[in-house]
């Protein structure tokens, strides 16, 4: 999972001023199609006629980072039968997470052992890797970390509260899913006192900042912004004017971070993270928002469009 709630979450708990190849496979470039994929899915939780959104726009592979492993199976081995229409699909099957109220499609782990079975009852079902989200201790980040590298499955992480996005990259984790939460979030989880979004834009805009993003550029992470479904979180209906300007400002700086990250040689994926129907945020149509809010950042046609296919498929087949 995604999005709104989460963003909800980060929002209270940052007090806001201003806005208050078949899994377990090894995957050579070669077996992947090429075109465009979308790095941050969640297949199952809007449901099969996702796949004919994404057919319909073109879309020819997906990185699910957290939906029912079960059914994806099943979807990917009927794609492949041609006995229906969808993306090639890679997945992490469910996330593993800590305690939160809602469980769907996640494993919630509190120790040790019970993070490395984890690890290994989806790799025992073939995941292509593992991700993680925000509830999961830090501690057991780690662990689950050190235990997928063992699987040979590298971690794309939603990161958890309190792990700065530059110590999950030095640990070795793959990926760093949202802008937002685990970018912008960072200087909160290495202990600054900040209770705005501005105050942890200007400290990325610092020279601390700076160097953060060398740091994170020596480790060959990547990271997945997801800019346009934060846009649609911006402009959810029934947000005061001040909140909605707030969010649109907080859009502005990860804009600009992404320009950054990118000129810093960090690899950008771009990922929408649609999910529930409920939400705006669609199969298909969400991806090509996501590739023009990147060009709005500053990468060129060609750059926006290689974080929608050869980056995806580049980070598909990298051991962790
Ligand atoms: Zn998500």
């Amino acid at each position: 999972m995604t999005n709104r709630s989460t963003l909800a979450l980060t929002a209270v708990s940052m007090a806001l001023t201003a806005c208050a190849l078949g899994g377990g496979q090894q995957n050579s470039t070669a077996d992947l199609p090429q075109g465009l994929w979308d790095a941050h899915t969640h297949l199952t939780w809007w449901g099969p006629d996702a796949l004919d959104s994404l057919t319909k726009y073109g879309i020819v592979g997906v990185r699910d980072l957290g939906s029912d492993a079960y059914t994806l199976a099943k979807w990917r081995d009927e794609i492949a039968a041609g006995k229906r229409r969808g993306p090639r699909i890679l997945y992490a099957g469910g996330q593993i997470d800590g305690p939160k109220e809602s469980t769907q499609w996640r494993t919630i782990v509190t120790n040790e052992a019970q993070a490395r079975r984890a690890v290994d009852s989806l790799a025992d079902l073939g995941v292509s890797f593992i991700k993680v989200h925000n509830k999961l201790s830090p501690a057991l980040f780690f662990v689950v970390l050190r235990h997928a590298k063992t699987r040979g499955l590298r971690v794309a992480a939603h990161l958890p509260e309190g792990v700065p996005a530059w110590v999950a990259a030095d640990s070795g984790v793959g990926s760093l899913e949202h802008m937002a939460e685990s970018i912008l979030m960072s200087p909160v989880y290495a202990g600054h006192k900040m209770t705005a979004m501005k105050e942890t834009a200007d400290w990325w805009f610092s020279a601390a900042g700076d160097s953060m993003i060398a740091r994170i550029a020596r480790t060959g992470v990547a990271v997945t912004p997801t800019l346009a479904a934060y846009q649609e979180f911006a402009r959810e209906k029934g947000a005061s004017e001040q909140v909605h300007a707030g969010r649109m400002r907080t859009l502005g700086y990860q804009k600009q971070l992404v320009l950054r990250f990118h000129r810093a040689g960090i690899p950008i994926l771009a990922g929408s993270d649609f999910a529930d129907k409920d939400w705006t945020v669609r199969p298909g149509s969400s991806l090509l928002e996501e590739i023009r809010l990147l060009q709005e950042a500053g990468l060129t046609p060609a750059e926006a469009r290689a974080a929608a296919s050869t980056n995806i498929v580049r980070w598909i087949t990298q051991k962790p």
